[in-house]
């Protein structure tokens, strides 16, 4: 098959659709002018997917392998079966989402296609000579990394969130074809129980508060949940609050937490240090509360109250309530 293809690994669960993959085809449909190639998908999942959709948003074709045993997220059973058809295919570029499927998936796959691979990239670029150039924070997120990968295919997983979603024609050509998978169980693991986190899922909130070292114990975070609640929002954390053991790592945001793209992010007592703000800066709105007025995360804020969290949550809670009431 063809060489001219960037191809994006489909991300699903339990057969829906990861908005990751959306971002991704958006991201390859930027870059495929700019390298002659087209824009396909490669989709293991069990029935009942629409993978049309994945052809409205611009990938073209979709290479989709169905069957009931795709729809857990086994990491070697989807090795096993696309390492095989990414062969067939001989794509360009694979593009796999930073997501913590991608994540595992992704060195599988390069290990067994011995092609390097550029982890967590945050954007992509094509340079004058049309070679890919990955690039990913490095050192805590201190210098951007420019990378460039001998061996092909190349191979990137890419935040999740850092770009916009692909748009939606269904006006664009469907071709899907479809492919069959080489083995349907995976003789290497088992699993012996699955386990769903509970609580929110901070990463699709719309307004977040949350809620940093300057809260001094775990009773007072009740504080931030009640400003999230009366402003139907969610909590989330600094990774000072995960560390002193005050809160769970699931609702951490930051460079080794969640990444966040809220409309509102109320950050209260939170001083904005660089890997907080690697998983929250590209909110729309901005609102830090923090005794300190040289703290960092002021100079990232769209609106900042220098106080005391304890006296300025409560009475922004209950004139929040109040205006609701009305
Ligand atoms: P602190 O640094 O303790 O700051 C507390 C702030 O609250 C201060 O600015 C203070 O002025 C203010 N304050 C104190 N009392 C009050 C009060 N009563 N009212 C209002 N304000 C008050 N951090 C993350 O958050 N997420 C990550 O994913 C993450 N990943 C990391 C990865 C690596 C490899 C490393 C090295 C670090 C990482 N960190 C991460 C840690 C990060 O460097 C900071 O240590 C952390 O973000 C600090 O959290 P904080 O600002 O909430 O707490």
């Amino acid at each position: 098959m063809s060489r001219n293809e960037i191809l994006v690994i489909a991300e699903q669960n339990y057969g829906v659709i990861h908005p990751v993959t959306y971002e991704l085809i958006g991201k390859a449909r930027e870059l495929a002018p700019k390298l002659n190639a087209a824009v396909s998908c490669l989709l293991a999942g069990p029935s009942g997917i629409v993978a049309e959709e994945l052809c409205y948003r611009g990938a073209r074709p979709v290479y989709y392998m169905e069957h009931p045993c795709f729809a857990a997220p086994n990491e070697m059973l989807f090795r096993d079966n696309l390492v095989g058809a990414l062969k067939k295919i001989d794509p360009l570029m694979i593009l796999i989402g930073a997501t913590p499927f991608g994540r595992s998936l992704a060195p599988r796959i390069a290990g067994a296609l011995l092609t390097g691979l550029t982890a967590d990239c945050t954007d992509l670029q094509v340079d004058e000579e049309g070679c890919v150039i990955q690039i990913r924070p490095a050192f805590s997120d201190n210098i951007l990394a420019h990378i460039q990968t001998e061996t092909t295919p190349q191979m990137a997983t890419v935040r999740y969130m850092e770009f916009d979603e692909a748009d939606q024609d269904p006006g664009r050509p469907v071709n899907i074809q479809r492919m069959k998978p080489v083995t349907t169980v995976d003789t290497t693991t088992e699993i012996l129980r699955t386990e769903t986190i509970e609580g929110v899922d901070i990463t699709r909130a719309e307004l977040i508060v949350a809620a940093g070292g300057g809260f001094k114990r775990k009773e007072d975070l009740v504080l931030a949940q009640n400003m999230a609640d009366t402003l139907g929002g969610v909590m989330a954390v600094s990774r000072a609050l995960v560390d002193a053991g005050m809160a769970d790592s699931h609702i951490q945001v930051g460079y080794s937490g969640q990444r966040v793209k809220p409309k509102v992010y109320i950050a209260c007592g939170i001083s904005g240090a660089p890997q907080h703000l690697a998983g929250m800066k590209e909110s729309d709105t901005i609102i830090a509360i923090n005794t300190d007025a040289s703290a960092p995360i002021f100079r990232l804020a769209d609106i900042g109250y220098v106080g005391d969290l304890y006296e300025i949550l409560p009475a922004l809670t209950e004139a929040f309530r109040r205006e609701n009431a009305q």
